[in-house]
């Protein structure tokens, strides 16, 4: 912003104003005396001693007076001043000479009182004195023939410093009051200024939050313009910058005068300024401000400013993060003049502006990516659902025909036979890669719908566990599995997702201990909660690990750990969802009670309270797991 003009320099040029008012006044009031004197001499005393000489010095006088007129527009008024005393002293000292009249002595006091009134009280004394003295020496060298002149010289050098001195008092107080008046305007002057300029910071805060308000593109360039409308200039128009088409385009418009705001709209629209073409052009292709009067139209009148009938027009370009966002142009008729504000404001509006249009820009930019990676998401999403529906059906069949084959097998051999095992192995092979399906199909619905749907009934949490754990240890004969559970632990929860969650983590606290170590389930209440954990010795998780094992398809040791382990790593994930839907929660730690191993552990509510679907607000983050009832 321009910087604001200081005190002390102003005062002088106020001052130096008013002398040089003065300075033209004596001028003319001299002019009309030298005039009148050429008049009278030319008309009324032909007869009077050295009438041509005096003639010449009143013409003198006049051509002077005429001079200085045209030297106070080059020359400081001070300057002039000096020069005019001096010249009126000798005109004065040679009128007398010449003509002898010694009473022209009054014509001094004008000269002495010019000297007082342009330089104050020390000046009119000196002037007086030198006056004094070239009037004694006039007098005493008997220029003035046929006069008494030396008989009433001393009164008359007595009488010239005399008012030398009233005539320096008199312009003091002149003087002074002129100087305290000029303070006086001054002063408020800048009080105004000050209070214009409160005006202005308020407002401009004021907008800068407004532009902020919203996110919106549309409604940040609406912001904009209507805000900044009432502080420019008959219309305000926001353009922004159509880069394929390299033009500007007008977004927004407001401003008081609303027949000019909708016709420049309309022109603007049917005739988008071309970049670097005319006033508004110019700043798109430059970023640097400009201003156009009505007398400088460019050819073509691109701006419109011929056909809008505009006075002057004010572009100032909207920059943010190095990129121009648009242009801000203000423009007003005849019935409005620029004022030097209109500029200043436009630059501080387009300054707030540029932020505020970058934001929404970028805010949109996201929301564009989001849904389009959300659209992604969801054909993956149904490709896995798709996949894993069609696999489901034919393992289900192998499955039930591999029943049906192992149980004849069993009547027509009675007893165990080589065909027999390798069903067993078919079955427990589909079997697992049912449960992987299984799997899939539960991501898949948790990634569409935002989370598990759960079925809460009222079951005994202990019993739960005690079931799960035995059922583990069956399948897993030359394993120790212990349990420690005190009486029961009623709960009410969906028991089937609950026993999911179960056999994931023994599964797992099983399959990740390959040397075959000691496992303990331990489950207790917790104030309204209830407590499970499953503690194992086996290869444990990494610590930078241990958060991310909750995330879809995370494998602690990568490749290799699914090579020697195998697995889709979407248990956790399942498992978390699951405990999630209760508004629970589960974690993972280091064993501290054995040299490796870890511990999986999740808490729960002893009653789940499902969350209602108008508490789920769509925030446009990943899906958060929710609960929501089941429907297929
Ligand atoms: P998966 O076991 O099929 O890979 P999970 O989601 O059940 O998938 O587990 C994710 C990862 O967490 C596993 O790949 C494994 O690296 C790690 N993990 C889970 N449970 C244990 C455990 N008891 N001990 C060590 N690592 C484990």
């Amino acid at each position: 912003m321009e910087a604001w003009s200081d005190g002390p320099h102003e005062l002088e040029r106020n001052l130096e104003r008013q002398m040089r008012a003065q300075e033209r006044q004596l001028a003319w009031v001299r002019l009309g005396m030298a005039a009148l004197a050429a008049a009278f001499l030319f008309a009324a005393r032909p007869d009077i001693p050295g009438r041509e000489v005096l003639l010449g010095i009143a013409v003198a006088l006049i051509g002077w007076s005429l001079l200085v007129l045209w030297l106070l527009t080059r020359f400081p008024a001070r300057e002039v001043g000096i020069v005019s005393t001096g010249i009126e002293m000798a005109a004065v000292t040679l009128a007398i000479y010449v003509s002898g009249a010694v009473d022209l002595y009054l014509l001094y006091g004008l000269v002495i009182l010019g000297a007082a009134l342009r330089f104050g009280l020390g000046a009119s004394v000196w002037s007086s004195v030198v006056m004094a003295a070239l009037y004694a020496a006039v007098v005493l060298s008997g220029g003035s023939q046929g006069e008494t002149g030396a008989e009433v010289l001393p009164l008359r050098v007595a009488y010239l410093l005399g008012f030398g001195v009233v005539a320096g008092l008199f312009s003091r107080i002149v003087i002074g009051r002129a100087t305290e008046n000029a303070r006086l305007q001054q002063l408020l002057t800048e009080e105004e200024r000050d209070r214009e300029r409160i005006r202005e910071r308020e407002l401009l805060s004021r907008l800068g939050r407004d532009f902020g308000a919203s996110l919106d593109r549309a409604a940040t360039l609406e912001a904009v313009a209507v805000g900044a409308a009432p502080v420019l200039g008959g219309a305000t128009l926001v353009f922004t910058v159509d880069d394929a088409g390299r033009r500007l385009r007008p977004a927004s418009v407001a401003g008081p005068d609303g027949e000019l705001a909708e016709k420049w709209r309309a022109f603007a629209t049917t005739r988008p300024p071309r970049l670097g073409e005319g006033i508004v052009g110019g700043v798109g292709a430059t970023a640097a401000p400009r201003t156009g009067q009505a007398s400088e139209i460019a050819t073509g009148d691109p701006d419109g400013m011929r056909a809008l009938e505009l006075d002057w027009l004010v572009a100032v370009p909207i920059l943010a993060g190095g990129r121009m966002q648009g242009v801000l142009a203000t423009a007003g008729r005849a019935d409005r003049p620029l004022d030097d504000s209109v500029r200043r404001m436009a630059e501080a509006v387009a300054e707030r502006a540029g932020p505020a249009l970058q934001n929404a820009q970028l805010w949109s930019d996201l929301q564009e990516r989001m849904s389009r990676e959300q659209a992604a998401q969801r054909i993956k999403d149904d490709f896995l659902s798709i996949v894993s529906h069609e696999l489901r059906t034919p393992l289900t069949s192998i499955q039930g025909y591999s029943q049906m084959l192992e149980a004849r097998l069993r009547e027509e051999l009675a007893g165990e036979s080589k065909e027999m095992a390798h069903l067993r192995v078919i079955r427990s092979q589909v079997g697992r890669m049912r449960r992987l399906v299984d799997d899939l199909l539960d991501v898949s619905r948790i990634d569409r719908r935002g989370g598990v749907s759960i079925e809460p009934v009222d079951f005994d949490l202990a019993d739960e566990v005690r079931a799960a754990v035995d059922r583990v240890a069956r399948e897993h004969g030359d394993r120790t599995i212990g349990v420690e559970v005190q009486g029961t632990l009623p709960v009410h929860a969906d028991r089937d997702r609950i026993d999911q969650v179960l056999s994931n983590l023994l599964e797992n606290a099983v399959k990740y201990s390959p040397d075959g170590g000691p496992i303990l389930v331990t489950a207790e209440r917790r104030g309204s909660e209830v407590e499970v954990r499953v503690a194992d010795t086996g290869v444990g998780i990494s610590s930078e690990h241990r958060e991310n094992v909750f995330e879809r398809f995370y494998q602690a040791d990568g490749d290799a750990g699914r090579r020697r382990f195998g697995g889709l790593g979407l248990g956790l994930y399942i498992s978390r969802a699951i405990i999630d839907a209760h508004g629970g929660r589960i974690w993972s730690a280091a064993n501290d009670e054995a040299p490796s191993g870890s511990v999986f552990g999740f808490r729960i509510p002893r009653v789940a309270m499902p969350l209602a679907p108008a508490e789920i607000a769509p925030t446009g983050e990943p899906p958060p797991f929710v609960v929501r009832r089941r429907d297929s």
